[in-house]
């Protein structure tokens, strides 16, 4: 019996333990634990590391998503066109403010919002006349970089803002580029169990607006002005302590050579199920950051419990779509209907990933994935 996890933190750690200690020494030595030199250092990387102008921290990547849309002013009227085949935080900030995010389909290759899908649900709410579009959000989902070509090119066209959400797909490219190279502002999270991940809670946003990177700061300060006295917007507690900033100053740097581990894993993968399953499909030319290798079976459930059989995890991200989720159903669906969400969602399941996966547990997942298949042909045949 495989005792396996769907993803191995303490492998990580054990990379960087050494300097961990001293770097959270140093913190309880100086004592600034809120807003200390870790946080300013540690958003001058990330924004080289994005090769965006501004990094602003904050306390997580659902609050990342909020202070985006609090920057813009957006509220109540306000349509935000968001994909429903993603993690709850999309949707729930939109609504949080009080706009309504409107749900969009994605593609069936790269579950990523489709442009096209968009341009219909766009016209759909502007022909229903009650909600004044906004801003688009797409997901980089399961690490893979949106159509921003594509949906810049929408965003113009209607005069919308465009919000990365890249708390699963912050680091993915497209050529040379980034999210950031195509969206007003760009978001992420730093969740344990996402690709940069620290150890609690933490987000940040990357942009390359001056206006916005000073909004930005004030509403993550609960709305400081120039007089720190004076607060003269309505913001947020939204900072991230220094703790995890010397933390993520440490994984920043193995950053780079971890998504590639996991791109030679996530190869390995799919070479050897590509006839067994539907593995993931890839842009040309592009970058994922892996934060789930996500096949496709119409047998998922029998993959499952044979894998879980041998102490293989596995996870479903995301057998409910948004827009079938209670608190959300009220809200529109661009189009009416979401056909390639609703059958991916039936099909999806996710393999245990991350950097540290050794060739002998990727042969271990691979075999069990393919003899689960295996035996279904032969009990059906
Ligand atoms: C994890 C995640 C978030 C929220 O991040 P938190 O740091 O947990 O608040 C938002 N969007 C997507 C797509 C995510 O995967």
């Amino acid at each position: 019996m495989n005792n396996i996890p769907f993803i191995d933190l303490k492998a990580q750690q054990a990379r960087i333990a050494d300097e961990l200690s001293k770097k959270i020494d140093a913190v309880l030595t100086h004592g600034q634990y809120i807003m200390g030199p870790e946080v300013t250092e540690f958003e001058e990387k990330l924004s080289a590391f994005a090769t965006q102008k501004h990094a602003i921290s904050c306390s997580n990547g659902s609050d990342a998503i909020l202070l985006c849309l609090l920057a813009l002013g957006i509220g109540k009227g306000d349509a935000v066109f968001v994909p429903s085949f993603t993690f709850a935080a999309t949707a729930e900030m939109v609504a949080l403010t009080g706009a309504t995010p409107v749900f969009v389909d994605i593609l069936p290759s790269t579950f990523n919002m489709d442009p096209d899908h968009l341009k219909l649900s766009l016209e759909d709410i502007r022909k229903k006349g009650d909600l004044k579009p906004k801003a688009i959000m797409p997901v980089d989902l399961f690490g893979q970089i949106a159509d921003y070509p594509a949906l810049s090119k929408i965003a113009n066209e209607f005069n919308l803002k465009l919000i990365s959400d890249a708390a699963q797909g912050f680091g993915a490219k497209l050529g040379k580029n980034q999210a950031g190279d195509f969206a007003d502002m760009v978001t992420t999270s730093f969740f344990p169990a996402k690709p940069l991940g620290c150890y609690g809670d933490g987000g940040a946003i990357l942009t390359n607006d001056d206006e916005l990177h000073k909004i930005l700061l004030s509403l993550r300060n609960h709305g400081q002005g120039e007089d720190r006295y004076d607060n003269v917007r309505i913001g947020i507690n939204g900072r991230l302590d220094s703790i995890q900033a010397a933390i993520l100053l440490l994984k920043l740097n193995i950053f780079e050579s971890e998504i590639e581990a996991r791109n030679k894993i996530a190869h390995y993968y799919s070479q050897r199920l590509r006839d067994a399953v539907i593995t993931p499909f890839e842009i040309e030319n592009s970058r994922s950051t892996w934060a789930q290798y996500t096949i496709m079976s119409d047998n998922r459930d029998k993959i499952a419990a044979e894998l879980k059989q041998q102490g293989i995890p596995t996870a479903i991200y995301y057998s409910r779509p948004l827009h079938q989720q209670t608190a959300y159903k009220r809200f529109p669906v661009g189009g009416g209907i979401l056909p390639v969400t609703d059958d991916v969602a039936n099909k999806v399941i996710s393999l245990p990933m991350h950097p540290y996966l050794e060739e002998e547990t990727q042969d271990t997942i691979i075999d069990a994935v393919k003899n689960s298949v295996d035996a279904r042909e032969c009990a059906t045949n």
